[in-house]
């Protein structure tokens, strides 16, 4: 097996594409997670921001950047996604994208602050401490994972797979917290026994960035 060093804009269109598959196939949990502690919709939010980033990326040259078609997927989900995730994931995948530039390639580490900038944005927009039953819950365990990997002088295949294992468990581990942020935490006490459907799906787009770089690394 071909151990990838470095990650290229193929990676990343095919990480939103298996991101828009993935969410897509289990909108139908996604969304009944959300009616036990919001409204109902994640799934749908979810599904209809990926569709639009795949047509997006469609119209892009074979030539983009990385880091440029992460920024039109985040504004694509801003400007498409009505829910909380929307900007949410936008502002993450904007940074991302950032933090990535106009290189035409990236390596663990870049993918590392890369992500870490991705989370750092949703912080800063949603102000989610560790714990409080969100994205963020799952979200920050896959970055530290990665980075604890990396250090590790694991691949970034492997500090991927363990980014996404986390990230599993993080989503799994929101069921037992009683939510303080998004419209959960409107249920207080209630919320408790109910695994956070945004941390759900922020697991299952790691799991996405694990596929793709096992298929294109
Ligand atoms: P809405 O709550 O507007 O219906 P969604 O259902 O699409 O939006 O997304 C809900 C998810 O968004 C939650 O499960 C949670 O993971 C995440 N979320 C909500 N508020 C925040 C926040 N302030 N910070 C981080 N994540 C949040
Ligand atoms: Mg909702």
């Amino acid at each position: 097996m071909r151990v990838p060093t470095a990650v290229h804009d193929r990676t990343v269109t095919a990480w939103l594409h298996e991101a828009q598959a993935s969410v897509t196939a289990r909108a139908d949990y996604l969304t009944q997670l959300d009616a036990a502690i919001g409204d109902g919709d994640h799934g749908i939010n979810m599904t209809r921001g990926f569709e639009a980033v795949g047509k997006a990326l469609a119209a892009q040259g074979a030539d983009t950047p990385p880091g440029r078609l992460l920024v039109i997927a985040g504004k694509t989900l801003v400007s498409t996604v009505g829910g909380a995730s929307g900007p949410l994931w936008g502002s993450a995948l904007r940074a991302a994208g950032r933090s990535l530039g106009d290189a035409e390639a990236f390596d663990g580490p870049q993918l590392a602050a890369a992500l870490d900038a991705a989370l750092a944005a949703v912080v800063a927009l949603g102000a989610a401490q560790p714990g409080d039953k969100t994205m963020v819950d799952a979200l920050g365990p896959a970055t530290a994972a990665l980075r604890e990997r990396l250090a590790a002088q694991a691949s970034i295949a492997d500090a991927v797979s363990a980014a996404a294992d986390a990230a599993e468990a993080g989503a799994q581990a929101t069921a037992p917290m009683q939510a303080r942020k998004g419209r959960a935490s409107y249920l207080g006490e209630r919320s408790i026994g109910h695994q956070d459907p945004g941390a759900t799906s922020a697991a299952l787009i790691m799991r996405a960035l694990d596929t793709a770089v096992m298929q294109e690394g």
